[in-house]
């Protein structure tokens, strides 16, 4: 929450302020894109190797403070502690990875016009990259931009998430090595990361968060002609042929819509179970959901901790209560948790329908709603029926029904029996609404890259082609 000039940030579990920081002026903007031009052309005398060498040593510090890192992010975000320390490692491998892939991706040699020619296509750093990220994952979404804008060449201006600025600030100041200005954070809600995307002094943004927001900050880049790379929700499904070990099945599905609290860009919102697994999918899902451990999320027992805020909780209550109201049974949860903190039970609903708000918009919260299907076909229809296209999953042992998904399914990825599981070295995103351009992988390099065409001819000589054209020629016989 911002007020005057100060960010308030709230443990989720408690909902107790935890502390105060200070937002980014307008002067302050201007102020750190200078640096960050500084830094950028300093950065330039750093080679290939120096860079990685440079992100090697990040990424031991980041692991060398994991349990501190994860701490702080469970108290601002309130997931649990051992999904947090999985983070800060992932967040480390990053770092890892585009220090190592960067030495190899400077460019690459066309085939020249004529022989004797030299093409040559250079990869060059944008600039100063403005890198704006949420609050679910704020350290890996976080370096996800910003290893790869670093190695690319670039300078980058973070701003993490109003709601999960702490984790971010300590990670800023463990990330040390690099020329003074080419990292920077800065701090605030929309209104300064929308004057961080407009700043004349930002080449291009890097965008992780919200459709609507998205769909903003795309207007905002369109409108300066910078290059922008939106990340944005979904409205993720998970199909569960009849040819599966039910129980395993449906302990995948429980745990992809209620990995932290369902607040996943790639959580499973929508569950397609074949018409004669479905009984048993249910009561599988119930059951495993039943044994859960919700709590505070520093106890490394907790399986599921509270949501963000106020304002996410109240938007899975309004889903599930316009879902129950139109007709949908409740099958487990669907009520707050505890007397203090943010926290909504697990919950399982069947005799959902297409045209619920459950079933078309994000929802964000741990919810299952179950869809009987009687064919694959069907499945996927439905699974492709939303405007959102950034992940899905789908669990079968059959060969044939696995590359039919994998065809069909419009989505940035398919999982297939291992949900949501991210590759570094893969790139990630969305398709249809989901967003615009991906993230990992030598995409998510390139992404950082513009592409500059060197044509050298080393003999000074007058072309054939020049004036005076003469006549009598016919097409196709000049060169260009
Ligand atoms: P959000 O869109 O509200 O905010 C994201 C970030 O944008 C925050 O830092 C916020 O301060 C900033 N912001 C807000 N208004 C802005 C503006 N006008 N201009 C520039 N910046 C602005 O999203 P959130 O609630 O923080 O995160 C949840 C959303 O993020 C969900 O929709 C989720 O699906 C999505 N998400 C997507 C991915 C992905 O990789 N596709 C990953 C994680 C989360």
């Amino acid at each position: 929450m911002t007020e005057n000039g100060r960010l308030k940030v709230v443990n989720p579990a408690t909902e107790e302020a935890i502390e105060e920081i200070a937002t980014t002026s307008r002067e302050d903007l201007d102020r750190t894109t200078e640096r960050a031009r500084r830094g950028f052309e300093e950065w330039r005398g750093f080679a290939g190797l120096d860079r990685a060498e440079l992100f090697h040593e990040i990424s031991a510090n980041l692991r060398g403070h994991a349990d501190e890192l994860a701490e702080i992010m469970t108290r601002e975000g309130g997931k649990p502690f051992i999904e947090n320390r999985d983070e800060v490692t992932w967040t480390a491998a990053c770092f890892d990875y585009y220090g190592e892939i960067a030495r190899d991706n400077v460019g690459y040699l066309p085939a020249p016009i004529e022989a004797q020619q030299l093409a040559l296509v250079i990869k060059e750093p944008v600039g100063t990259v403005a890198c704006i990220v949420p609050w679910n994952y704020p350290l890996l979404l976080a370096a996800w931009k910003v290893a790869p804008a670093l190695a690319a060449g670039n300078a980058v201006i973070l701003k993490p998430s109003e709601e999960t600025p702490l984790a971010t600030r300590r990670m800023a100041e463990l990330i040390e090595g690099l020329p003074a200005g080419l990292l920077q954070t800065v701090y605030g809600a929309g209104d300064v990361g929308d004057a961080l995307v407009r700043h004349p002094g930002v080449d291009m943004v890097a965008f992780t968060g919200s459709q609507e927001t998205g769909r903003k900050v795309g207007v905002a880049a369109a409108e300066r002609l910078i290059p922008a790379n939106l990340e944005l929700g979904g409205k993720d499904r998970f199909i569960i042929c009849d040819d599966v070990d039910v129980e395993i099945a449906a302990q995948g599905a429980v745990w992809a819509a209620c990995l932290n609290a369902g607040q996943v860009c790639t959580s499973s919102e929508r569950f397609y179970v074949m018409q004669s697994v479905v009984d048993d999918f249910v009561e599988a899902s119930r059951s495993y959901v039943e044994s859960l451990q919700i709590g505070d999320p520093m106890d490394k027992r907790t399986d599921i901790g509270p949501m963000i805020n106020a304002k996410g909780r109240e938007k899975v209550e309004r889903h599930v209560g316009e879902a129950v109201q139109r007709g949908a049974k409740v099958i487990a949860g669907g009520e707050r948790w505890g007397k203090r903190g943010f926290f909504y039970e697990p919950t399982i609903l069947t005799g959902v329908e297409p045209s619920m708000t459950v079933m078309r918009d994000e929802t964000f919260g741990p919810v299952v709603p179950v869809v009987e299907v009687g064919s694959l076909d069907e499945a996927i229809e439905q699974a492709n029926s939303v405007p959102y296209g950034l992940g899905a999953n789908v669990y079968t042992r059959d060969f044939e029904k696995m590359l039919k998904c994998m065809r069909e399914i419009r989505a940035g990825t398919v999982w297939i029996n291992d949900p949501l599981t991210d590759n570094d070295a893969a790139p990630f995103g969305g398709q249809k609404g989901s967003g615009i351009g991906r993230e990992l992988g030598r995409e998510g390099l390139e992404a950082f890259q513009e592409s500059k065409h060197v044509h050298i001819d080393p003999k000074v000589e007058k072309k054939e082609w020049w004036y005076p054209y003469g006549p009598g020629e016919e097409p196709g016989q000049r060169t260009m």
